[in-house]
C-alpha cells in the first residue's frame, strides 16, 4: 500500500464506501483521508465529578460513576441513574432503548460522554456515548470531522471517518516500527545512502516506500523545524488524528498550518508554474527562452522574477516637475503619510528596479494626489503616463481635477472612454503613439490593442480591486507593442542570455512601464500580504487634516420621517446628498423600480429642492450631464445606484442615504460612506433597513456603525464572508486553505511570507542541499496540478 493507493484498501471501506468518499468529499487515496483534518476535538480524558454538572451545561464533559437504577419511563425513554461520591444523575434514551438497555446492569461502573442540559431544574444528559470497559480506547482525545448527510447514513460520520483514520495511522505506526531509521532519513529531509535502493526509487514520491509500506515524508527543511520548535511532519499526521494529548494536537495543527502558508507564500513569491499547462501569455514565453538553466524541472518551475533582466526598470531620477509641483500647484499641505508614500515610490522609480507597488489607503486618505505626483515622475523623465479607473465617472473625475494642474505644468493630456467618438478616438490614438499626449485617462478601453504608446513609463490603476488580474496584466505588456516583428522573433532564437541582454539593451521599450495599482483597503493586511505577496506595499495609514469622523446612524424604514427632516436640514445649509439604492443583479427591472419609487417620493417630500438622478443604465452623456450638475452644486440631492460607489469626491456633499442597507456587503457599504466626510464639514451616513435581517447583515450594519477604521471594516468583512470571497474569482482558489486560515493566524502568515521570502533572495533556485526538500516538494504539488499563474 502506497500514499496514493485507494482507500479502498483499507480495513472497513470497501467499495461503496470508497465511492461514497470520493463523491462526497474527494477523498479518493490514502493520502487524500490524511489531509482530511478534523475541525475540532472532543476531550474524554476529562472527567468531572456529578455534582459539578451544573457548571457544564451544554458542553461536552465525560462522568464517571455506578449504575444505580435502569428503568423505562413514560413507555418511550430509558433512563439510567449513575452517582459517584459527590451526586447522582440520570442518563436518557429515546432511541436504540433496548439495545442500551441489554448492556447497563445497576451495579457497574461506566464512563459516559455528552452534554449536560437542564430540564426544570433538573440536570440530566441524553444519548451520551458509554463507555462501559474504562481505560479502553474510548478515553481519549476524540477528533470530530465534518461529514454529509449521504456519509452519515452509510455510517461515515464523523466517527466512521475517525476510525478510517486510526486504522490508517496505525498502519503507519507498525512501518514505523517495523523500519526504526524511517524517522531519522525524515529528518534529514533527503536522499541518504543507507536507504535501500528500492527505497530510493520512490523517493521522487515524496513518500518512502519499502515493501509496500505509507510513510510522509518531511517537506520542511530542517533548519526550518528546529528554528521554528516545529512537530515533524510524520508526528504532525499522527497526532492531528489521534493526539496523544490536546497540547500534542494544537502542535500538530500549528506545524500543518505552518507548512500550508510556508507553500502558499512559496507560489505566491516565486510564481510557480503548472507543468501541465501549456498555453501561456507571451510574457512569459520570454521568460523560458531566457532560462539559463537547461533542467528541465526547473524551467517550469519557475519564471524567475526576482532575478533576471525583466526585474529591471526604467530608471526615473528627474522629478522637475514634481518639485514645481509641491511648490507651486499643491493647494494644501501632504500628510505625513503621503509624504512617506511618494518617498518610498521616488525611490524605487528612480533606482531601476521595477515598480509593482499595492498603494492601500482608507477611502479619502487622498490617494490620487499620490498618482498625480507618480505621474509627474515618469514625465520628468520623456516618459508617457496612464491612468486607468473602473468606472467612466470616476475616469472623468480624475480628468477634471488632475489635467488643469498638467496644463499648468505644460504637459498634455486626454482621456479616452468606451465612449470616445470614432473621430476623436482616431486622434487621441495617432497623438498618443507620437507621444504628443504625455498622460492618458482612461477605462477599460485603454487595454484595447489598438491603444499604442510610444513610451509608457507609468500605468496607474486606481481601485484596482475592480479589474480582473488579467486586464491589469495587459496594461503591463503596453510596451510590448513597441517591439517589432523580427526584434520578436531575433529574441525569441537568442536562447543565450548574452544575446538577449544585449537586445533588450537595445529595445529598451521591452522593459515594463513602472506600475502602481492602488485600492481603497478592501482588503486586510494578511490577504494583501498573501493573495498580492509579489507586489510592495505602501500604506496611506492617515487622514489629511480637519477631517471629522463621519457620524453614522442606523434607521428602519419606518423612521423616515425624521430622515427627511435631517435631509431637508442639511440642504438649507447649502450641503449636498446622496441617497443610493441597492442593485440586485437577478432582477434588474425591480430595481428601477426602487430606484424609480424613491425618485418619486424624494421629489414630493422636497419639491423645492433640485434632485438628480444617476444609474447605470443611463447613456454616458446624460451620466456626465447629471454628475456635472452635482458637481458644480446645481443639484442638491442625487438619487443613484451604486454607480457612485467608487472614487467620487464632491467635498461638499455631507450625508450619505443608503436605501436597504442590509443588501449590500461591508465593503460596499464602507465605499458609499466614504464618498461623504471629504471636505471640512461634519458628515453623516444614514442607513436604512427594513425589519427582517439575517444575522449577518445585523452584523454589518453594527460594524458600520461602530468603525470608521477601513482596516478593521475589510477584517470583519473577511470574517463574516470568508477569503474566498473577497477578491475576484481569479484569486479565490489561492485562499481554499485545508486547515491554515488567512483571517485567524495573522500571525503565522506573516512569519511564512518572510521566511520565504528570504530563502526565494538567498536561494532563489532552490539549489543549496538544505532547501532541496522544498523544491521537491513543490514538484510534488505541481505534479498534482497546483497552477498559481494567475496571481499577480
Ligand atoms: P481617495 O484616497 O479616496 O482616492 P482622494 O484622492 O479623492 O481620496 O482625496 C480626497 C480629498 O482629499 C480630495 O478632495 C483631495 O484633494 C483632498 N486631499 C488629499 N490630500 C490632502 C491633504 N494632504 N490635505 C488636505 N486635503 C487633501
Ligand atoms: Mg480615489
Amino acid at each position: 500500500m502506497l500514499l496514493n493507493s485507494d482507500l479502498e484498501n483499507i480495513k472497513g471501506v470497501g467499495k461503496q464506501k470508497a465511492k461514497l468518499l470520493y463523491k462526497e468529499l474527494k477523498i479518493k487515496t490514502i493520502e487524500d483521508a490524511l489531509n482530511y483534518f478534523p475541525f475540532r476535538y472532543e476531550d474524554k480524558t476529562k472527567t468531572i465529578s456529578i455534582s459539578e454538572l451544573k457548571d457544564y451545561i451544554n458542553s461536552n464533559i465525560s462522568i464517571c460513576g455506578t449504575i444505580n437504577s435502569v428503568k423505562i419511563a413514560g413507555g418511550n425513554r430509558l433512563v439510567a441513574e449513575i452517582k459517584d461520591d459527590t451526586a447522582s444523575v440520570e442518563l436518557v434514551w429515546f432511541r436504540g432503548m433496548s439495545w442500551i438497555g441489554k448492556q447497563l446492569k445497576p451495579g457497574i461502573t461506566i464512563t459516559a460522554y455528552g452534554k449536560p442540559t437542564s430540564y426544570n431544574n433538573k440536570i440530566n444528559i441524553t444519548h451520551p456515548e458509554l463507555n462501559l470497559y474504562s481505560n479502553s480506547e474510548n478515553d481519549t482525545i476524540a477528533p470530530v470531522y465534518k461529514s454529509t448527510e449521504v456519509l452519515a447514513r452509510r455510517f461515515l460520520n464523523s466517527k466512521g471517518i475517525a476510525k478510517i483514520q486510526r486504522e490508517i495511522i496505525s498502519i503507519i505506526k507498525k512501518n514505523i516500527a517495523d523500519i526504526p531509521n524511517t524517522k531519522e532519513i525524515n529528518k534529514e529531509n533527503a536522499i541518504h545512502d543507507n536507504v535501500s535502493p528500492d527505497f530510493k526509487n520512490t523517493l521522487n514520491d515524496n513518500e518512502y516506500t519499502s515493501k509496500n509500506k505509507i510513510f510522509i515524508v518531511e517537506n520542511l527543511p530542517s533548519y526550518i523545524i528546529e528554528k521554528e520548535s516545529l512537530m515533524d511532519r510524520q508526528e504532525a499526521f499522527l497526532q492531528i488524528h489521534c493526539p496523544s494529548s490536546l497540547q500534542k494536537a494544537d502542535e500538530a495543527i500549528k506545524r500543518l498550518k505552518f507548512e500550508e502558508l510556508f507553500y502558499l507564500q512559496i507560489r505566491i513569491n516565486k510564481g510557480i508554474r503548472n507543468s501541465k499547462k501549456e498555453s501561456r501569455e507571451e510574457t512569459l514565453k520570454t521568460h523560458e527562452v531566457i532560462d539559463e538553466n537547461n533542467s528541465e524541472i526547473d524551467k517550469n518551475l519557475f519564471h524567475n522574477k526576482e532575478d533576471d533582466d525583466l526585474q529591471k526598470g526604467f530608471i526615473f531620477k528627474d522629478r522637475t516637475l514634481l518639485d514645481n509641483f509641491l511648490s507651486s500647484e499643491l493647494d494644501f499641505t501632504l500628510t505625513n503619510a503621503q509624504e512617506i508614500v511618494i518617498k518610498e515610490i521616488y525611490r524605487n522609480m528612480s533606482l531601476g528596479k521595477h515598480m509593482n507597488r499595492l498603494l492601500q489607503g482608507d477611502v479619502g486618505s487622498g490617494k490620487t494626489v499620490i498618482a498625480l505626483m507618480s505621474i509627474l515622475i515618469a514625465i520628468s523623465n520623456k516618459y508617457q503616463a496612464t491612468m486607468m479607473a473602473p468606472t467612466e465617472i470616476l475616469a472623468e473625475q480624475h480628468y477634471n481635477t488632475l489635467k488643469p494642474i498638467l496644463d499648468n505644468l505644460g504637459i498634455k493630456s486626454s482621456i479616452l472612454t468606451g465612449s470616445t467618438k470614432t473621430r476623436l478616438r482616431k486622434d487621441i490614438l495617432a497623438e498618443l503613439e507620437m507621444g504628443y499626449i504625455k498622460v492618458l485617462f482612461g477605462t477599460h478601453s485603454l487595454i484595447e490593442d489598438t491603444v499604442v504608446f510610444k513610451n509608457l513609463g507609468l500605468a496607474v490603476i486606481d481601485e484596482q480591486h475592480r479589474f480582473g488580474v488579467a486586464q491589469r496584466s495587459k496594461l503591463w505588456k503596453k510596451n510590448m507593442h513597441n517591439i517589432n516583428e523580427t526584434n520578436k522573433q531575433s529574441i525569441a532564437n537568442n536562447t543565450k542570455s548574452q544575446n538577449y541582454k544585449t537586445s533588450i539593451k537595445e529595445n529598451i521599450h521591452m522593459l515594463p512601464p513602472h506600475i502602481l495599482v492602488m485600492t481603497a483597503t478592501p482588503i486586510p493586511r494578511t490577504l494583501a500580504m498573501t493573495a498580492y505577496g509579489n507586489l510592495d506595499i505602501s500604506t496611506l495609514d492617515e487622514m489629511p487634516q480637519g477631517r471629522k469622523p463621519i457620524k453614522t446612524a442606523w434607521l428602519k424604514d419606518s423612521s423616515r420621517l425624521k430622515l427627511f427632516d435631517f435631509i431637508k436640514k442639511q440642504v438649507n445649509k447649502g450641503r449636498q446628498v446622496y441617497i443610493v439604492y441597492p442593485l440586485i443583479e437577478e432582477s434588474k427591472v425591480l430595481d428601477y423600480k426602487y430606484l424609480e419609487d424613491g425618485y418619486e417620493s424624494i421629489k414630493r417630500a422636497f419639491p423645492d429642492v433640485p434632485i438628480g438622478v444617476l444609474h447605470g443604465r443611463m447613456r454616458s452623456e446624460d451620466k456626465d450631464y447629471e454628475m456635472d450638475l452635482f458637481v458644480k452644486g446645481k443639484t442638491k440631492i442625487m438619487v443613484a445606484t451604486t454607480v457612485i460607489e467608487v472614487g467620487i469626491n464632491i467635498p461638499n456633499a455631507t450625508l450619505m442615504v443608503i436605501e436597504s442597507a442590509e443588501r449590500f456587503g461591508l465593503s460596499q457599504l464602507h465605499q458609499l460612506r466614504g464618498r461623504v466626510g471629504r471636505g471640512t464639514e461634519q458628515s453623516y451616513c444614514v442607513l436604512v433597513s427594513g425589519y427582517k435581517l439575517t444575522k449577518d447583515s445585523k452584523e454589518r450594519l453594527a460594524t458600520m456603525v461602530r468603525t470608521t477604521d477601513g482596516f478593521e471594516i475589510a477584517d470583519s468583512d473577511l470574517k463574516l464572508r470568508g477569503p474566498g470571497n473577497m477578491l475576484g474569482t481569479q484569486q479565490s482558489g489561492l485562499l481554499e486553505l485545508k486547515i491554515a486560515d488567512i483571517a485567524k493566524d495573522e500571525c503565522l502568515v506573516s512569519k511564512t511570507r518572510d521566511i520565504a521570502k528570504n530563502i526565494l533572495k538567498n536561494d532563489p533556485k532552490l539549489i543549496k542541499k538544505e532547501n532541496e526538500v522544498i523544491k521537491s516538494y513543490i514538484k510534488k504539488l505541481i505534479e498534482q496540478g497546483v497552477d498559481m499563474t494567475g496571481i499577480s
